[in-house]
């Protein structure tokens, strides 16, 4: 298991606290999900997820592994990456932090960046106020290639 840095570790806490407000025990196992997406330089799946627990010798089950991952989604803390890459891939996941962020994918080796300031909320009330619509959010995903492996795209490494 990873170790986790200050900031990962008050992340995690803050995200364990809120899934107890919600109604949702943090069980030692959900802990060990958590703290295995959190550390991940890349989305997972559940079976990678699950297979990388049993590795370090820590048995979670992948239906486990998916069901809270699906929670960890519902209450903010993850975002899962559809098949917007490859076709009938498998959801992948990654930790969200709970600042305002939007996301960096690679699409060759999975492994997701995120950027801050979105400079979006000025576009966001003025495509409202011509429709008269609240709009509350959005979200935005960016699709590419890492400087890793468009280095190997480009036979430089
Ligand atoms: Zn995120
Ligand atoms: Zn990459
Ligand atoms: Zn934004």
């Amino acid at each position: 298991m990873s170790q986790l840095t200050a900031p990962q570790q008050s992340l995690l806490d803050r995200v364990l606290e809120h899934m107890v407000r919600l109604g949702h025990a943090a069980t030692p196992q959900r802990r060990l999900v958590a703290q295995e997406l959190l550390t991940s330089p890349r989305a997972l799946t559940a079976r990678q997820l699950s297979d990388s627990l049993n590795d370090q010798g820590e048995r979670v089950g992948v239906m486990t592994v998916y069901r809270t991952l699906a929670l960890l989604a519902e209450i903010g803390a993850a975002y899962t990456l559809h098949d917007h890459i490859s076709e009938g891939a498998e959801a992948h996941y990654v930790f969200c932090s709970d600042r305002h962020h939007h996301h960096l994918i690679c699409s060759a080796c999975w492994g997701v960046w995120e950027v801050e300031g979105c400079g979006l909320s000025e576009a966001q009330s003025r495509v409202g106020d011509r429709l008269g619509f609240q709009v509350q959010s959005h979200s935005l995903d960016y699709y590419g290639l890492c400087a890793h492996c468009a280095g190997a795209a480009a036979g430089r490494v």
